[in-house]
């Protein structure tokens, strides 16, 4: 099926979501199409102390649904699938999804980033067998058992915090001596005392691939180069984010060398394509920053499609004159 839109937004994070609020309340009708992680990153997170407006923190799904629900509240129109694909060589732009085409005269890209992973082999074989990128998702599993969480950024240190009300230990893998993590977060880990801390080391496998579970980790002192195995039932890998820009690569938009969709403020280089939240963000990478740029793309657009009509109709009055004045000849 072919949708002819005004406005059309990838991805439903908070950039996204926020766009979609102020271009529904434009009239512009938009179109969301909500990848398949909806919501986007705020889904996979626990508490979200850092959003203005919730002075007891709110529950990141329980944020981005009420979002959703005020994006819908003034006409957003959803599609739960991902793009395949798009062609930004000709405006209207041409999108498509496993069941539509979707031509937009302007399309905001909010596709946001997804978690990083070690790469070793088994981190991808046990994935899902006692391997996680998410702790909101899958700590529940883990009651009564030994985990370990590799990183040393506030999402490592909130996610150690989190497992600490399953698991009987959890032991924090960082690379570093000192952590990337805000002070308030490494205050509150090191105050609990579940949480244990493995140092200056890297995880450098995961066991048991031949059992389909995890039962332990080797990890490797980066000082000393000793390594050393260790039992384990579970390993959360939060070692941060990589922009989705894989359809956007080879194309016409300018990406940085880290992948990200390069803009000045929100435009990017193609007229009616604007890019918002951690897609074109890679230094503050907040919800709340999301939220701005995803405001400030729906407002560009909007600026944009009513210079380009308020010209149309301009022009369209001087080529076709509303008839003669009484009198004249
Ligand atoms: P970050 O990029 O901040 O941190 C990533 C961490 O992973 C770093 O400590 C980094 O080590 C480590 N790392 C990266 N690659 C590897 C690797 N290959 N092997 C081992 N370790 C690695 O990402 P986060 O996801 O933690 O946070 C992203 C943003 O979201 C931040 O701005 C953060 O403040 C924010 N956030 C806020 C929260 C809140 O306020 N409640 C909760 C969660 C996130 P190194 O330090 O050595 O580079």
């Amino acid at each position: 099926m072919t949708i002819r839109k005004k406005l059309t937004i990838l991805g439903s994070g908070s950039a996204g979501l926020t766009a979609a609020i102020y271009a529904a309340r434009a009239n512009l009708e938009p179109l969301v199409i909500q990848g398949m992680q909806a919501g986007g990153q705020l889904t996979i997170t626990t508490e979200v102390e850092n959003f203005p407006g919730f002075p007891d923190g709110i529950q990141g799904p329980e944020l981005m649904e009420e979002m959703h629900k005020q994006a819908e509240r003034f006409g957003t129109q959803f599609i739960y699938d991902n793009a395949e694909s798009v062609d930004l060589t000709k405006r209207p732009f041409t999108v498509r999804t496993s069941a539509e085409e979707i031509i937009t005269d302007t399309l905001l890209i909010c596709t946001g980033a997804s978690a990083k992973l070690l790469g070793l082999e088994s981190e991808s074989k046990l994935m899902g067998h006692g391997v996680s990128a998410c702790a909101t998702c899958d700590g529940f599993f883990f009651r009564d058992k030994e985990v370990f969480v590799v990183g040393g950024g506030d999402t490592a240190l909130e996610e150690a915090h989190f497992l600490t009300r399953f698991a009987s230990s959890v032991t924090l893998i960082h690379r570093r001596e000192q952590f990337r993590a805000s002070a308030i977060m490494v205050d509150r880990v090191k105050r609990n005392p579940k949480i244990k801390f493995i140092l200056d080391s890297a995880l450098v496998d995961v066991h048991d691939m031949t059992k389909g579970e995890v039962t332990g980790i080797t990890i490797k002192n980066l000082k000393t180069n000793q390594t050393q195995d260790l039992p384990a039932d579970g390993v959360f890998i939060a070692i941060g984010h990589k922009p989705n820009t894989d359809l956007f690569r080879g194309g016409p938009l300018e990406l940085s060398e880290a992948g990200y969709i390069i803009t000045d403020g929100v435009k990017t280089k193609i007229k009616g394509v604007f890019a918002a939240g951690d897609v074109q963000d890679e230094l503050y990478r907040q919800a709340v920053t999301a939220a701005g740029t995803g405001c400030m793309a729906a407002l560009e657009a909007q600026w944009l499609l009513e210079t380009e009509e308020a010209e149309h109709e301009k022009k369209t009055s001087i080529a076709e004159p509303k008839g003669q004045p009484v009198g004249s000849t």
